[in-house]
């Protein structure tokens, strides 16, 4: 099932995202555990956790700082929306499209 784009309604496309990371004794990238969406339309990017479950919005970073501290792939790097745990620390979803490694980080700006 292909979602439609929520930002333009266009047919959704498939991105694939494989973790390559500590890939030891040569195994082959395997796809994270999401399923990843991008729009050919308006570049809109997500990820759905299951099928039929609400798309979660991921946003593009882009400048020198975004650059994936682990595979130095440049502007790689999607953002969720932040979410506040119940410590009441507001924290981010981070994910490099490139080498798939995804990493929970403390927002800044609040
Ligand atoms: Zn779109
Ligand atoms: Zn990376």
């Amino acid at each position: 099932m292909t979602p439609a784009c929520p930002q333009c309604a266009s047919t959704l496309a498939v991105l694939d995202v494989l973790l390559r990371r500590n890939r030891w004794g040569g195994a082959a990238p395997r796809p994270r555990p999401e399923r990843w969406w991008e729009c050919p339309a308006c570049a809109w990017v997500g990820a759905q956790h299951r099928d039929g479950e609400p798309l979660r919005t991921m946003r593009r970073l882009s400048g020198p700082d975004e650059n994936c501290p682990f595979c130095g792939e440049e502007e790689s790097s999607v953002v969720g929306e932040p979410w506040r745990r119940p410590d009441g620390e507001l924290r981010r979803w981070l994910v490099c499209l490139a080498c798939g490694t995804g990493n929970s980080l403390r927002a800044t700006g609040d």
